[in-house]
């Protein structure tokens, strides 16, 4: 077993002089380079440095954690900052232009998630930030079922929810929620369910499960932050009630994101913030705002956040056939280097063939997932994460099912997830990068 890290070697640098590296792009191997016609992100290739003193262009293999920002949406807060004014709140022009620009921005939201005309689109932090919404506002004694291999912000919002096992196969997921949803007591019902996942990145079966929850008279609510940057979504014809998601991971990093979906049970549960906004009329009792976006978006919302994440979405609906493309064939490149290292073992719930995006998790002999991680980014300038990827018991029982893994004592992994800044530079990298860690 080599030497443990735990710990970055390389000098941690002041967050000033972090952001003003002493190598310029242009002085940086492989500059700037950007991949395609299609959308383009701002930072790719940007120089890093590695342990022997070199700078090196950065091989960002982790979209899944937070992705770049795009250029279109560099350019959309741009071109709105000189605007930039209060929501909802002032009558001078500069107010009025911001918050017509949010209000446009719910209905580019609308529909890049395939919502109906009168669903809510409810502007929230992130994906954490919708869940907990939900989970705030679906009704005393609704039944929740969900499946263990969610991530926290999917698993944990619920005051009682039935945690159903990792399913074998994505039939056996329809069966098992079918089973878990016609048991429950009589009354409302969620299903919460993921939509691609983001410890193997494959694919859950959404449109069956949503069947199977309509038959059984239940909702279900999508996990859908790590598919929208990957796929597009139509939340009618697929049959979803609710979606969430997160500006973050869709390359629009500036703290917006959403939860999609039926209106009721968000008009009828009390504000989750209580204050400005959220209120009709205050006197000795107060009155909240009928509608489910003004009762849930209490105080100054983030405008340039919404701004954000709806210019994302529109490079990206204009852009789906070529980035799913290139992604397929990146992800295909990075698999089967990973299956041609007898040392590395991908994790995966439905095997080789499962449908997924361009999310990968794996184990290497003989290494610890944090001396992988933090070796591939000081000898290389590659960027994964290690660790078990907030979905503690999903990553539990795919290294459980993995017994070299177990009787080495491991318990996290290593993720390596892609996207639209993605080269196959960056993957032949680190295929060679873990051929030589596992030779050592
Ligand atoms: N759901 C999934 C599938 C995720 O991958 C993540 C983040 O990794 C989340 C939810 C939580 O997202 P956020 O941290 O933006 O709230």
């Amino acid at each position: 077993m080599p030497t443990l890290l735990t710990r970055s070697t390389l000098p941690v640098p002041s967050v000033r002089s972090a952001f003003t590296p002493a190598v310029t792009p242009a002085e940086g191997a492989g500059v700037q380079v950007h991949r395609g016609g299609g959308p383009r992100v701002i930072g790719a290739d940007v120089p890093v440095p590695v342990r022997d003193g070199r700078h090196v262009p950065y091989a960002n293999l982790d979209y899944a954690a937070s992705a770049p920002c795009l250029e279109a949406v560099h350019e959309a807060v741009t071109r709105a900052l000189p605007y930039y004014s209060s929501v909802h709140r002032g009558a001078g022009y500069t107010s009025q232009v911001t918050t017509a620009a949010y209000e446009e921005a719910r209905e580019t939201v609308r529909s890049f998630v395939g919502g109906w005309r009168r669903s809510a689109v409810v502007f929230t932090r992130n994906t954490t930030d919708a869940m907990n919404l939900l989970a705030h506002a679906v009704p005393a004694g609704t039944s929740v079922v969900v499946f263990e291999t969610e991530h926290h912000a999917s698993l944990l919002p619920w005051r009682r929810a039935v945690r159903l096992p990792a399913p074998a196969t994505p039939a056996e997921a329809v069966s098992a929620a079918d089973r878990a949803l016609r048991a429950s007591p009589v009354g409302s019902r969620l299903l919460v369910v993921t939509a691609a996942s983001n410890v193997t990145g494959e694919l859950w079966p959404i449109e069956e499960l949503a069947q199977v929850a309509r038959r059984n008279g239940a909702r279900i609510a999508v996990d859908a932050a790590q598919l929208v940057p990957h796929r597009p979504i139509d939340m009618t014809a697929l049959g979803l009630d609710y979606v969430a998601f997160s500006g973050h991971k869709l390359y629009a990093p500036f703290g917006a994101g959403v939860l999609a979906g039926r209106a009721d049970w968000l008009r009828a549960a009390g504000p989750y913030l209580k204050g400005g906004g959220a209120s009709a009329s205050v006197g000795r009792t107060t009155r909240w705002a009928a509608s489910a976006e003004q009762r849930h978006e209490a105080g100054s919302p983030n405008v340039l956040g919404v701004i954000a994440l709806a210019a994302a979405c529109e490079a990206l609906s204009d852009a789906w056939d070529s980035v799913a493309a290139r992604e397929e064939a990146l992800v295909k490149r990075l698999r089967s280097g990973l299956a041609a290292l007898p040392s590395v073992r991908e994790l995966s719930l439905w095997g080789d063939r499962a449908p997924r995006v361009g999310i990968v998790s794996f184990v290497v002999d003989g290494w610890n997932a944090r001396d992988v991680a933090l070796t591939l980014s000081e000898e290389y300038g590659i960027g994964v994460r290690d660790g078990k990827f907030c979905a503690h018991p999903f990553v539990s029982h795919l290294l459980g099912a993995d017994e070299q893994a177990c009787s080495s004592g491991r318990d996290t992994a290593v993720r390596a997830s892609l996207g639209i800044g993605t080269g196959e530079e960056h993957i032949d990298r680190l295929l060679t990068a873990l051929a030589e860690l596992a030779a050592r």
